[in-house]
């Protein structure tokens, strides 16, 4: 495997309980790679261990380059503004020039200057996409896009991410509830049941699939 990503055989146990058992995965060089999977599925566990924040009972991660991540909840220091909160994803890497974030992601120009705590939902994600875009990454994981944002909002950011990748290259991993987002977006898909990969593939076969549309597609 030579991906931007490779997981290989990762098992990952709590006190008793294993959270991914023998997962393997890879996220191919500038391609989306969605990872699919109800409540309680492992996708957490595996952006943890992704991460380095858990230390995996078995298996290997590989990362070809930098690897930022767009965490699940945003993440932003609300009393700094957005340009504020974009120079800190540039912290490591000491990139304080967030003139290519906004001219990737111009909506985040016109709100520059503003708390990040007054913004949307939506305007957060944004934040939090371009505080990672910051880290000038090879590899973009974004855990949970679209949770508690209005269906509009996500297709604007779906929109945004689109012209990103079509800008950039960058393989992204999208670790996300919304198998048809997700499904829509992406190359390829994963789909973690019980913290085993039951199923994985092109995203627009997955996306005809059975097995899919039963059971996270609403039967459509
Ligand atoms: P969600 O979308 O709800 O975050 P998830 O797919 O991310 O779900 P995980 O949070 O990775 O799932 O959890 C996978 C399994 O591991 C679940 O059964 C969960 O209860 C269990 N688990 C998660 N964290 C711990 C922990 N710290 N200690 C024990 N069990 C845990």
């Amino acid at each position: 495997m030579t991906g931007a990503v490779d997981i290989g055989n990762l098992t990952v146990r709590y006190a008793g309980a294993t959270a991914l058992d023998d997962v393997s995965l890879s996220v191919a060089e500038n391609e989306m790679t969605a990872l699919i999977g109800a409540n309680g599925a492992g996708k957490s566990t595996l952006v943890k261990a992704l991460a380095g924040l858990i230390r995996p009972d078995q298996g290997t991660i590989t990362v070809r380059g930098r690897l930022a991540h767009v965490p699940e909840g945003r993440e932003m220091f609300p009393d700094m503004t957005v340009d504020d909160n974009l120079r800190l994803g540039g912290w490591r890497t000491r990139n304080r020039n967030t003139a290519p974030v906004y001219d990737l992601l111009p909506d985040l120009a016109a709100i520059r200057s503003r708390r990040a705590g007054s913004l949307s939902g939506g305007q957060q994600q944004m934040v939090a996409i371009g505080r990672a875009l910051m880290a000038d990454p090879d590899v973009l994981v974004i855990d949970e896009l679209s949770l508690g944002l209005a269906p509009m909002i996500v297709t604007a950011l779906v929109d945004h991410l689109r012209t990103l990748h079509a800008t950039r290259e960058l393989a992204v991993l999208l670790i996300e509830q919304n198998a048809r987002l997700a499904l829509d977006l992406c190359h390829h898909a994963y789909v973690l049941e019980s913290g085993r990969i039951a199923l994985h593939g092109p995203a627009a076969a997955l996306a005809r699939d059975p097995r899919v549309t039963a059971a996270y597609l609403g039967g459509h």
